[in-house]
């Protein structure tokens, strides 16, 4: 007779609730598995000995250092802090006789990051403290004690932050001081048999759960489950096994071969900077990527990737055993450097050469530290993918993507998985977002079932990438995942699993899968549209180091070739890390807290000075020896570094020019004192481009020297009407403005045009109230769009008068924290571009600021500049894709035209646009609180213009003009000594035939030889057939990579040696590096 009922099937819910209160470390751990886990436990002096020395201030001492400090008596109980000290720990312990023949573990919860080192000072594992999911508090003493165990010393390195900074960054300020417990230094054996069982339930009671109600294979996890609870008595050890045998006759059945295949791949993300600085990544690489050493000692099978070669470079600065430890495991495979880059960066601000030296870096690491190059861009966490990527993967070496972060999109979902990713030019790369949309995935079998239940694209692939580990701030895979990933690998219900290089996944995609879908253009991330806006200095200070690094590069170069200058490739190198750094992915975007960006500060402030001094070393090459102040100043070479030739009014201080600063309006047109008297503006005309050309100073004067002959001398001035209003104008345009600084009219006189829609205005400031639903400094919501007010109560003067040019200062007080803009409104005699140079001093709260401009113009695109090229998005708000990119990145420009005429919007540090209809707006400043209490608060000084033209974008030059308005020309002061016949008379470089095609990078080659290189790119979307011509030595030239290296056997160009030039074809925003030779 059946001596029991079997309820289970009736009450399936009460039989899951008591599993998983079996498992719990809950109420019921005195009885339940919990309770089974430790045969032994034992903790405090004579068998565990502290002794604590702490750290002065934020120091952050080496091993070597601390040790040979004081150390006093610590005890478990005793807290530390605060916030970010470090505190190093000598731990002594006697294993006793008790634990002979069992594992012993030491187990040392700080309830913060800590790292294990060993009496000799090697760095071992790290640890994790608290009670979260990321807990990994056991250090593994032996294996199998023994009777007479040896008394063992060793060091723990404490650090007084947890994996997520300081504490819940929405809520409190980051700089609080908080103070950690040590909780925990006790000896344990741990009962391997019950911590089986504990993995083998795991498994089994989340697929009784995850699966389908009405599968057998979740009624079977679930009797089997009930069946070992059953069986299980925490009295009685020997009940351990047969529980464990029911469990084996669970995995017994397999899955078929038809079933989905998941590559795992171990990872821990690491933010290279976020809550916490860049000296803790430093340590969170060493701490998780030691961890994972360890784990591969145990688990043969394990593969564990880590990318951005950054944090392998510190590693190997700062702890070169392990970094040997790494090299030697990826020897073996099992540690897997991958990703392409130097960090993880953010892909919408940095400038299409700041991607390309990403990559080249990156790969250059580990080409020369692991053997290979990583053929896997891998990017999981970055706010959205430039259009470009394609093509600059392509051109490093790679050929595979992966990332996740479009799951987080917050309208629209992403519909693809694994495809063909198109970019501008037509390039494309193998893309894989992972199904389970996590890159710190738990090992559990849920996410193994949504790897094939949320994958899109199984009709033509039936294979995921699946990421495990803890991360953001690193921490890693821990034992337990790797346990329960050895009881999925080939389990019946589950898709099979196995730990493989990502590399193989994607070659069997493409030998496998048959009409992969495509996306082409840009994976526009439909969330965090206020990191193109927020810690605005910071994005400023990028877009100046990308310039000056190009112009150093450039002058560097020239001056190299031409013999009077060693090329300083080490400091430009060095520098270019810098500026990369910066560019990760929590930085640039202005997601991180205060301390990264006074650390960011300190690193710009460092690229601009040495920037400058490798610029005078590279002018003193080749001028043999430029003036500083006080030097008897004999004329100016003025400057431009564009690829084309250009005219533009340029300042020449007035301290340095006492034989000028006398010129009054009147005695001649072409120079024009400042109001205030420091500086003297001259008009440079037609200053071919990549030169520099002199101009005496006793011909300054002569107006034939800088206007070209025959025309009427260009003139431009300010005045007040009569109703009020102020008007600026020159020969080409005429422009109204009101005092709120409102552009009430833009009459382009050459085109016989209004341009301000009727009854409409430009440059209307608009304040927003901004409060995001979670992510503070990361999100403008579309909500925000609703509620804002047009700002008012300006005051306007006239500042300069012309003849050269002509501005108005305004003057306005902004929101409710008292703000306060002074902006500058000026014209000059020679263009219809219309500056705003903004003085602005911050000081709100939640508020966004934006200005506005409402064009006669009627397009259903507006055209904004991406890196290498430019991207169209829709004016309309037809769909949902189209609406959710109402705030979208730009770089230099934005441009809205129609049949005939266009109005480019251009900036030199801000990248937050919309264009609504026929309304387009710039993010000027935002003020959000978190994880930055003082985010954008204080001064600031950014510019803005308009810019029309005639003709559509592609038929007007804005992406020229966009390129000077942020590389103004330059004076360079002569002294007696400066050499005339110099190397920058002449153009060192110049494009013919293609105006389209833009003379981007000029710089030696990689390969530390006499050898140049040269980067061009197709701006506007169109096939080119450019000259391109050197006047550097060069015998010949070859297309190449980004890395340098031939493209193909066909690489070399037909060379006219005459003219030193060669005929290079463009398709649509191709961009082309070439490499000239010197023999
Ligand atoms: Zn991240």
């Amino acid at each position: 007779m059946q001596k029991h009922m079997s309820y289970l099937q009736k009450h399936p819910s009460i039989t899951r609730s008591r599993l998983s209160n079996f498992i719990g470390n809950n109420q019921w751990n005195d009885v339940n598995i919990q309770s089974v886990l430790y045969d032994q436990r034992i903790s405090g002096e004579p068998h565990v000995m502290l002794e604590v020395w702490s750290a002065p201030g934020q120091e952050r001492p080496t091993f070597g250092h601390a040790v040979k400090q004081e150390f006093s008596p610590a005890k478990v109980g005793q807290v530390f802090g605060p916030s970010w000290t470090t505190h190093w720990f000598r731990v002594t312990v006697n294993i006793p006789k008790e634990f002979a023949g069992k594992k012993v573990q030491f187990l040392f919860d700080t309830n913060s990051e800590a790292m294990v080192w060993s009496a000799d000072g090697e760095p071992i594992m790290g640890l994790t403290g608290g009670n979260g999911g990321e807990r990994h508090v056991d250090y593994t003493l032996t294996a199998q004690a023994s009777e007479h165990e040896k008394q063992r010393v060793f060091y723990m390195e404490m650090a007084c932050n947890d994996l997520f900074g300081n504490g819940d960054y929405h809520e409190h300020p980051q700089d609080r001081a908080i103070y950690y417990q040590l909780s925990s230094a006790d000896l344990v054996a741990p009962n391997e048999g019950a911590w089986a069982l504990y993995h083998d339930l795991e498994v089994i009671v989340e697929m009784a759960s995850r699966l389908s109600q009405d599968s057998p294979r979740s009624w079977q996890a679930l009797t089997a489950a009930n069946a070992i609870v059953n069986v299980f008595d925490h009295a009685d050890l020997s009940s351990i096994e047969p529980a464990r045998e029911l469990a084996r006759q669970f995995f017994k059945a397999q899955g078929s071969e038809a079933n989905h295949q998941v590559y795992a791949i171990g990872n821990c993300h690491i933010d290279t900077a976020w809550l916490w600085p860049y000296a803790e990544t430093k340590r969170k690489a060493a701490r998780s990527w030691s961890t994972q050493l360890q784990l591969m000692e145990s688990y043969p099978e394990y593969r564990f990737a880590a990318s951005q070669a950054q944090q392998f470079e510190w590693l190997k600065e700062n702890y070169s055993s392990l970094f040997a430890k790494i090299q030697d495991k990826a020897k073996t495979g099992q540690f897997i450097p991958i990703g392409s880059t130097w960090v993880e960066m953010d892909c919408n601000l940095p400038s299409g050469e700041s991607l390309a030296r990403q990559f080249l870096l990156g790969q250059q690491f580990y080409k020369e530290h692991f053997g290979e190059i990583s053929d896997v861009f891998w990017l999981p966490d970055t706010f959205g993918y430039s259009s470009q990527l394609p093509q600059i993967v392509r051109l490093s070496g790679a050929k595979y993507f992966f990332t996740q972060k479009l799951s987080w999109n917050n309208i629209n979902k992403f519909p693809n998985t694994t495809f063909r990713w198109i970019g501008l030019d037509g390039s494309h790369v193998l893309t894989h977002m992972a199904p389970s949309e996590t890159y710190g995935a738990q090992c559990r079998p849920g996410e193994l079932i949504d790897s094939v239940k949320k994958h899109k694209d199984i009709a033509y692939t039936n294979e995921s990438l699946y990421l495990f580990g803890n991360g953001d701030g690193g921490g890693g895979p821990l034992r337990a995942m790797l346990e329960r990933l050895r009881r999925m690998e080939n389990v019946d219900g589950l898709p099979r699993v196995k730990q493989a290089h990502p590399r193989e996944f994607y070659e069997h995609v493409e030998r496998t899968a048959t009409d992969l879908v495509a996306w082409k253009g840009e994976l526009y991330f439909e969330l965090h549209r206020g990191t193109y806006t927020s810690q605005s200095n910071n994005k400023l200070w990028n877009r100046q180091s990308e310039f000056i690094l190009r112009e150093v590069e450039l002058l560097s170069t020239v001056a190299h070739m031409h013999g009077k200058h060693q090329y300083p490739a080490n400091e430009l190198t060095r520098l270019w890390k810098l500026v990369c750094l910066n560019q990760f992915h929590d930085v640039i975007p202005g997601s991180s807290i205060n301390v990264v960006y006074r650390d960011s500060d300190k690193i710009y402030e460092d690229v601009f000075a040495s920037a400058k001094k490798l610029r005078q070393d590279a002018l003193a090459g080749i001028y043999g020896g430029a003036s500083e102040a006080g030097d008897a100043v004999v004329g100016f070479a003025v400057l431009n570094t564009t690829g084309w030739m250009r005219s533009s009014v340029v300042a020449v201080p007035a301290a340095l020019a006492p034989q000028f600063a006398g010129a009054k309006a009147g005695d001649a047109v072409h120079t024009q004192v400042s109001k205030d008297g420091a500086e003297v503006l001259v008009l440079a005309s037609n200053i071919p481009g990549c030169s520099a050309q002199v101009i005496q100073a006793p011909s300054l004067l002569q107006a034939e020297q800088v206007a070209a002959p025959g025309l009427v001398p260009a003139q431009v001035r300010a005045s007040q009407s009569g109703d009020g209003s102020f008007v600026l104008e020159n020969r080409q345009v005429r422009v109204t403005v009101d005092r709120n600084g409102r552009v009430t009219s833009y009459y382009d006189r050459l085109e016989e045009r209004e341009l301000v829609a009727a009854g409409q205005a430009g440059n209307v400031l608009e304040l927003y109230d901004d409060v995001p639903l979670y992510w503070d400094a990361w999100d403008v919501e579309i909500y925000a769009l609703e509620k804002y007010r047009a700002l008012e109560g300006g005051e306007v003067a006239i500042g300069e008068e012309g003849p050269l040019v002509a501005s108005l200062y305004l003057s306005m007080d902004i929101g409710p924290g008292g703000s306060k803009l002074r902006q500058k409104i000026s014209l000059s005699a020679e263009s219809p571009r219309l500056d705003f140079e903004n003085d602005l001093d911050w000081h709100e709260s939640r508020k966004w600021l934006r200005t506005s401009f409402t064009w006669d113009i009627y397009s259903d695109q507006a055209t904004y500049e991406t890196q290498y090229g430019v991207v169209q998005r829709p004016t309309h708000r037809n769909t949902t894709w189209d609406m959710a990119k109402f705030e979208v990145c730009g770089h230099k420009f934005a441009d809205l035209s129609e049949f005939g005429y266009g109005v480019a919007l251009l900036n030199n540090s801000k990248y937050g646009y919309a264009t609504v209809g026929n309304t387009m707006s710039l993010s000027l400043m935002r003020a959000p609180k978190a994880p930055d209490e003082h985010c954008d608060m204080g001064r600031h000084r950014f510019q803005y213009a308009i810019y029309p033209h005639a003709g559509t974008f592609s038929e007007s030059n804005v992406v020229q003009e966009a390129y000077q308005f942020n590389v103004p020309l330059q004076v360079i002061p002569l002294g007696l000594t400066a050499c005339s016949a110099d190397s920058l008379a002449q153009p060192c470089f110049s494009v013919s035939g293609a105006r389209n095609v833009v003379l981007d990078c000029v710089k030696m080659a990689e390969d530390g030889s006499d050898s140049y290189v040269v980067r061009l790119y197709e701006a506007y979307g169109g096939h080119a057939r450019a000259l391109v011509t050197t006047k550097l030595p060069a015998a010949r030239a070859h297309k190449v990579d980004i890395l340098e290296e031939r493209m193909g056997e066909d690489s070399e160009l037909a060379w006219v040696a005459r003219s030193r030039t060669v005929e290079v074809a463009f398709k649509p925003f191709e961009v082309v590096t070439l490499k000239y030779f010197a023999r």
